[in-house]
């Protein structure tokens, strides 16, 4: 078994106290790997290491070109370690190889993009009156705490990491309890690529010990947190005794409408991938199908028809299309979910153990696609994010009928929309309260393009540009250029 260190002011090193914990591989239940259980005082060494580079390390003074060069660097140490870190990624998390390995060249392509941004940070020159000149300046943020969740390990750190390393913070980056493997691991790789010591820092352990120390220390500028709305809350309340700057990446219960007019045969897929891809484990799951009358039952049937056949398994198997949820605590909330669902709605597929695994996996946390129908939008299964491969099938009469459904809940990260007539297209795209519509497709998050939530899916945008600007801060510059004096205290 492998054991990982925490990455702390460029050196691999045990939690102060010595302690570790086990990380399990899903899909058998056994250790993986022994991992650092660290604490308080790891993070405030941390954060120590962190101000040091920031405030007199010279880590923002680097040149931007200098910045975009290590990104680089760790993008093609990323490419060069993809098989390691995505067999590390399923063996973690649980995802199907084919998944994780997707991940992995995003996570390169992450780094490459924000190498290439980090040379396209710029203020602007302002038309002011009189005889001065204003500007602004884009500035880094200072040092950033990033917490993020189990479901995409390698993506969700890396879309926080590699722009604040563009923008010139320095970092301490949390990885989720159940999955710190892989963020340990490319620690290496910031290592070997000149990243300057104490500029990411990367430590596991618990979020209610190390996260909330992030939260509170007087030294962290900023919290860019990816998670639940429940400890989103929590840390807009401890973050608020120093005033930290906050962004959240929330749950969700997206919905994905199938108008009658869709072509059928995406559609069915279509709404599977929405909501049993990566097991269901997904920010963005679209697991409320809204389905229009006259195709109801059809699509139901073939959906419930095709999702039997979907190929359970440990996601290192190259046949696995869904491996196993995280952990026993996620998968008691699943089953749990499913058990109110049975009361709340109607099953069509789903709920009974899981058969047919290899041998190995009696340990595994299994569970297999569920399907409820003639959901009604008031029902827990449709309210709650259940964050597992748990669908809600709700119909629906008109486009009023299907927005008003849509956007009746406290969420709003994302919505997908199936139609071929682009009319009806358009009208739902403005009509659709989420941070991304789909349409004829749901699922793909591109690096270039903004990722985040409206409503209680949180606040601050990810990815593309808009994710630069989460680690900057502006400062504004007024320069007077009347050599007289101002003339006001005759
Ligand atoms: P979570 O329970 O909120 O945990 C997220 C992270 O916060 C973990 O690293 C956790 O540490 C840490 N944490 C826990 N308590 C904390 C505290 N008091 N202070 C600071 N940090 C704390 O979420 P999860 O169960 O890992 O992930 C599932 C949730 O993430 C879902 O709601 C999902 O929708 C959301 N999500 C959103 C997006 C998006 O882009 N919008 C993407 C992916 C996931 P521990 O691991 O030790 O608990
Ligand atoms: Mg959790």
């Amino acid at each position: 078994m492998e054991t990982w260190k925490n990455y702390i002011d460029g050196k691999f090193a045990d939690a102060a106290s010595g302690r570790t914990y086990d990380a399990l591989n899903p899909a058998t239940g056994e250790v993986l790997a022994k991992v650092p259980q660290s604490d308080a005082p790891d993070v405030d060494r941390a954060v120590k290491a962190a101000r040091r580079a920031f405030d007199t390390g010279g880590w923002p003074e680097t040149s931007a070109r200098e910045r975009g060069r290590i990104l680089f660097r760790i993008a093609a140490w990323v490419r060069a370690n993809a098989e390691r870190l995505a067999t590390l990624e399923t063996l973690n998390n649980g995802k199907p190889l084919a998944e994780a390995e997707g991940d992995v060249a995003d996570a390169a392509f992450c780094f490459e993009y924000y190498g290439g941004l980090a040379t396209k940070i710029h203020g602007e020159v302002l038309a002011v009156p009189g005889k001065a000149f204003a500007m602004t300046l884009r500035e880094p943020v200072g040092v950033a705490g990033l917490i993020v969740p189990w479901n995409y390990p390698i993506m969700m750190a890396v879309q926080k990491v590699a722009p604040a390393i563009a923008a010139g913070c320095a970092s301490i980056l949390k990885p989720a309890r159940p999955t710190p493997v892989t963020m340990l691991e490319m620690a290496k790789g910031f290592a070997e690529c000149g990243l300057p010591p104490g500029v990411v820092n990367v430590l596991s352990g618990p979020g209610s010990s190390i996260g909330s120390a992030l939260v509170k220390h007087p030294g962290v500028d900023k919290i860019s947190f990816t998670g639940s709305g429940d400890v989103g809350r929590e840390i807009m309340r401890e973050g608020a005794a120093t005033l930290k700057r906050v962004s959240l990446e929330l749950g969700g219960k997206s919905p994905n409408i199938f108008f009658a007019d869709a072509d059928f045969e995406a559609a069915v897929e279509g709404a599977l991938f929405g909501v049993f891809i990566n097991q269901g484990e997904v920010c963005s799951a679209g697991s409320r199908v809204l389905i229009q009358r006259p195709i109801y039952r059809k699509m139901l049937d073939a959906m419930v028809e095709k999702a039997k056949k979907i190929r359970l398994g440990p996601g290192i198997d190259r046949e696995t299309k869904m491996g196993p949820l995280v952990n026993q605590e996620q998968y008691d909330k699943v089953l749990s979910y499913i058990e109110i669902g049975r009361k709340e709605a109607k099953l069509a597929l789903g709920g009974s153990p899981v058969s047919g695994l290899p041998k190995g996996c009696e340990k595994g946390f299994f569970v297999t696609p569920a399907i409820f129908y003639d959901v009604d939008n008031a029902a827990r299964i449709a309210r709650e994010e259940i964050f597992g491969p748990v669908m809600s099938v709700i119909p629906f009469d008109d486009e009023e009928d299907a927005y008003r459904i849509a956007n009746d809940t406290p969420f709003g990260l994302a919505a997908a929309l199936w139609s071929r007539d682009h009319f009806k297209v358009m009208r739902a795209i403005k009509r659709l309260r989420a941070g991304i519509v789909w349409v004829n497709h749901m699922q793909p998050a591109m690096v270039e393009a903004p990722w985040g939530g409206f409503k209680q899916s949180g606040f601050g945008r990810e990815l593309g540009t808009y994710g630069l600007d989460e680690f900057t801060e502006v400062k504004q510059v007024y320069m007077n250029l009347d050599e007289k004096p101002i003339g006001w205290y005759k």
